[in-house]
């Protein structure tokens, strides 16, 4: 097998081929820093579509974007966005966990997803506190506490799973 690493890392003097201008290419790119900004705005601009319109088809962001298919795919590839967020009919969102927002992807919305960060994180600080609390209860009284957190979370859980099912059913 040949090795032409070489060729690849010397820097190299040539056009765009986005807009001709010359430029020193440090790792074989192709076209030049001002056109890899105006990509990365582009691509912004996509990305930014596609959020706000879960589940719009390839075309639909191409009409609205003027993001070209090959532009789209190489996003996709690169894991700029997820193809699961395109090329979907509408009606294959389905609703947040929490609020019931139509989603595409994940259990709950963006919004509802940061305010679960923030009651975990919350919890945790919590516990820390009930942790030190803890040292002065026997093993028995802290399995019974344990128990007990876990009942008021099984609770919990089982409270947001009606709500699902019913936001789930209410179009039957
Ligand atoms: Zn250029
Ligand atoms: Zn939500």
């Amino acid at each position: 097998m040949a090795f032409n690493l070489p060729s690849i890392n010397l820097p190299k003097i040539r056009n765009c081929s986005r807009c001709g201008k010359i430029f020193t290419a440090m790792h074989g790119e192709k076209i030049c820093r001002d056109c890899v900004e105006k990509e990365k705005a582009f691509e912004e601009q996509v990305v930014k579509y596609i959020r706000d319109n879960p589940g719009s088809t390839l075309k639909e962001v191409m009409a609205a974007t003027g993001a070209n298919e090959k532009m789209l795919n190489r996003m996709m590839q690169d894991g700029i966005f997820s193809n699961a967020a395109v090329d979907k009919p509408k009606d294959a969102t389905y609703p947040c966990m929490s609020c019931g927002r139509p989603i595409t992807s994940g259990t709950y919305c963006m919004d509802c997803l940061s305010r679960l960060r923030d009651q975990t994180k919350r919890a945790a600080e919590r516990m820390q506190i009930r942790i030190k609390e803890d040292k002065k209860m026997s093993t028995i009284e802290r399995l019974d506490a344990l128990a007990q957190k876990e009942f008021e979370r099984e609770s919990r859980m089982s409270g947001i799973k009606r709500n699902f099912s019913k936001g789930m059913f209410k179009n039957n």
